[in-house]
């Protein structure tokens, strides 16, 4: 409900991490978002989808049509869970051929010049998912997306120093596959990082005031959490590293 009357943009979060741009989920107003905070789609070296469901791959044709300069300049990568190219595809065939394509798998390692992504997890959620580390000169950077808790999160995560999560909920629902806020406090204090960014919120979570719930980890674990907002930036070291949510 959140994304479908824009309470929250919906566009991903833009990653700059030692020169190499990568967009992470390109949701709704994706291409608006990133016009509008001057980011250049020509500059972007990948573009991931963590799953197929529209709030987080709904702009990926105009995206990679945008990375590609309408797709005169083949460049670039577009990373995806295999369901995303087979039956009901997210990914138009006539993109296809203006980028180049990896199927995620689990455990695969995948290098952009300095910088090496890694999906660690499968996680659960109705359709095929996958977590990302990306590793670069200050750290690990792990994104925890869509899923229901399991014991084996907070394994795959271990020794990350920055970990962004998806909340969807205060309260579970069993038929819905999300995090609720426990459970992120849970998995945050069991993986320890620096720096934890919680994200993706449901209307039980911006009722309950994101901010507030980050305060309120932060007081129970010790670790630096923030909620994220639209536009926000974030950096993550002294060569400015950028998250930026758009
Ligand atoms: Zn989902």
């Amino acid at each position: 409900m959140v994304v479908l009357n824009q309470l929250r943009h919906s566009g991903g979060f833009w990653l700059n991490l030692d020169g190499v741009n990568i967009l992470q989920d390109p949701g709704p107003g994706s291409l608006c978002m990133v016009h509008q905070q001057k980011l250049v789609p020509k500059n972007l070296d990948a573009i991931i989808l963590s799953h197929r469901h529209i709030d987080h791959s709904n702009d990926v044709n105009v995206m990679t049509e945008a990375m590609t300069g309408g797709g005169f300049q083949p460049r670039g990568m577009l990373m995806v869970p295999p369901d995303c190219l087979n039956s009901d595809p997210v990914v138009l065939k006539y993109v296809r051929p203006f980028v180049g394509i990896t199927e995620i798998t689990m455990s695969m390692k995948f290098k952009i010049r300095d910088i090496t992504l890694e999906f660690p997890i499968k996680t659960r959620h109705p359709v095929e998912t996958f977590g990302t580390i990306y590793e670069f000169s200050s750290g690990r950077l792990g994104y925890l997306p869509d899923t229901e808790y399991f014991p084996g999160l907070a394994e795959a995560y271990k020794g990350v120093d920055y970990l962004i999560i998806n909340v969807v909920r205060m309260k579970s629902d069993n038929r819905i596959m999300h995090l609720n806020m426990a459970e992120a406090r849970d998995l945050i204090n069991k993986i320890r990082p620096k720096k934890a960014i919680l994200t993706h919120f449901g209307l039980q979570v911006l009722k309950a005031s994101p901010e507030l719930q980050a305060k309120l980890i932060t007081e129970s674990t010790g670790i630096d959490v923030v909620a994220a907002n639209d536009g926000m930036k974030i950096s993550l070291d002294k060569k400015e590293s950028l998250e930026n949510w758009i």
